[in-house]
């Protein structure tokens, strides 16, 4: 049984060897994630060089996802590095406040409209929510606040309002140098943080298409304001994440759950892609195997109908990057069996109208492949639309994504159930040809037997974008 559901890692230290990195590939990662909120654009640009060369090695083709840092709103560094903050003592954040000059009584912020954006009776959540500031002064550059929950503080900690708020726009100046270098190496997705509403995405999607960047834009779902525009967020992007470890803290953990389901379950109506990120299997960090509560996350996540699952620390600095990878590749199938034979064939209500026909095809071709004994379904594909469509029902049946393009083969490697096959067949003489062709490469890979049944979509002319008008069942053989 194929793995459906795929696996998004991010880049670190942890994974700086070729070697960690051919491993974690053929434990299955699908999907590397370069992180932008931590080191340099030339850090990026080698583990991107060393993530080609180990994606050739292991002979796998594997996405990028770049994800910009945002404006995330960070206290600034401390005298000794850290400070013990206690309970109900008074503590300062002052946007002019030398940055290293912190103290047990104050801290530096770099954002300088935050007295602007936080009134008194406000409360503060510093280093994800471990400690706890309720503001009680609001001065021109200083806000007084008394601590709530105290512990121990360090240097560049994040800052985050409770019900959200902050008024930073999402695509900051750092952004910027990391969205040309998004083009300038073609990178299949970029991800956008600390996203407000739909015009933040299509901010950075034309930021990013002026440099002549064609990668897909996701939008991280992580702060209030989102979620109150999510609708519109959705229709905006191409994908969207769950970034859980933010949107815990500006909405609470106790509402991540419920918010979990619904992200999914909206983003995939809307025919796009969804990623449930963050601490899925955390204690990987230190341990060698997930404790049982992140294995029950992880297939609830698969149950939930998303797309992929991604892995942050556990694979950035982890000590066991590719025990994670392999931790995550083994609870997806077997959150994958359990589904399949509780929700198998039943899936198939589809109400309202279509959108056009490439959707109707994808409908009518997984309708089929739900009801009838088919083993594969190959749909030849220049953008990978097709694919998409069909991967939004929920089967057993494998979507091949057969194209000539290198970029349409990364991108589809994110969309749960569909793999890509390279297929450059595009003037073929004759039909009996096209199909000699396929069934040439499916048999060669060894994803059909002889006499199998497979469903076949293409467009009238391959070649051309948006094409796909006909569906063909066929019976695989070589005369
Ligand atoms: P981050 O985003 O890891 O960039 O913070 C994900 C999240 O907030 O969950
Ligand atoms: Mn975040």
């Amino acid at each position: 049984m194929l793995r459906r559901t795929k696996i998004v890692a991010t880049l670190g230290p942890a994974t700086d060897s070729l070697e960690t990195l051919i491993d974690m590939m053929r434990a299955g990662l699908d999907v590397a994630r370069l992180n932008a909120s931590h080191g340099t654009v030339e850090d990026r640009r080698r583990r991107l060089a060393l993530v080609r060369e180990a994606a050739q090695r292991a002979d796998r083709c594997v996405g990028v996802l770049l994800d910009l840092g945002g404006p995330k709103i960070r206290i600034e560094g401390f005298r000794d590095g850290r400070v013990l903050l206690a309970e109900g003592a008074v503590f300062t954040l002052d946007t002019e406040l030398d940055p290293k000059a912190g103290t047990v009584d104050h801290v530096g912020v770099a954002y300088k409209n935050l007295p602007r954006d936080v009134v008194v009776g406000d409360r503060l959540l510093l280093a994800d929510g471990q400690i706890v500031l309720d503001v009680e002064r609001v001065g021109a550059t200083t806000i007084g606040t008394r601590v709530r929950v105290g512990g121990e503080l360090s240097d560049r900690k994040g800052l985050n309002r409770q019900g959200g708020g902050f008024s930073a726009p999402a695509v900051s100046e750092r952004d910027r140098e990391d969205i040309q270098f998004a083009a300038e190496v073609g990178v299949d997705y970029l991800a956008v943080s600390f996203v407000r509403q739909a015009a933040d995405i299509e901010e950075a999607r034309s930021l990013l298409r002026a440099a002549g960047g064609e990668a897909r834009i996701v939008a991280k779902i992580e702060r209030h304001e989102a979620v109150e525009n999510l609708a519109g967020i959705i229709e905006a992007s191409d994908v969207v994440m769950v970034a859980r470890g933010d949107l815990g803290v500006e909405m609470g953990y106790a509402e991540l759950t419920g918010l979990q389901k619904t992200i999914i379950h909206e983003t995939r109506t809307h025919n796009r892609v969804v990623i449930t990120a963050t601490q899925m299997m955390e204690s990987m960090v230190q341990n060698p195997a997930p404790t049982r509560a992140e294995v029950s996350d992880v297939a609830n996540a698969v149950m939930d109908g998303t797309d992929a699952v991604m892995l942050s620390a556990e694979t950035a600095t982890g000590r066991y990057p590719v025990k994670a990878v392999e931790a995550m590749a083994e609870v997806i199938g077997g959150a994958e069996k359990y589904q399949l034979t509780h929700t198998r064939h039943r899936q198939l209500i589809i109400e309202g109208q279509f959108e056009g026909t490439e959707e109707a095809i994808a409908m009518a071709v997984m309708h089929t492949a739900n009801h009838m004994k088919v083993r594969a379904i190959v749909a030849l594909t220049e953008s990978g639309a097709t694919p998409l469509w069909m991967s939004r029902i929920r089967s057993d049946i494998p979507v091949y994504a057969f194209t000539r393009h290198e970029s349409t083969r990364r991108r589809v490697t994110l969309y749960r159930g569909v793999y890509p096959v390279i297929f450059d067949v595009t003037s073929p003489d004759s039909m009996h040809e096209l199909y000699r062709a396929l069934f040439k490469r499916l048999l060669e890979l060894q994803l059909v037997k002889k006499r199998d049944l497979v469903i076949l979509t293409k467009g009238e002319l391959s070649g051309v974008q948006g094409g796909t008008n006909s569906m063909m069942i066929l019976k695989v053989a070589l005369d």
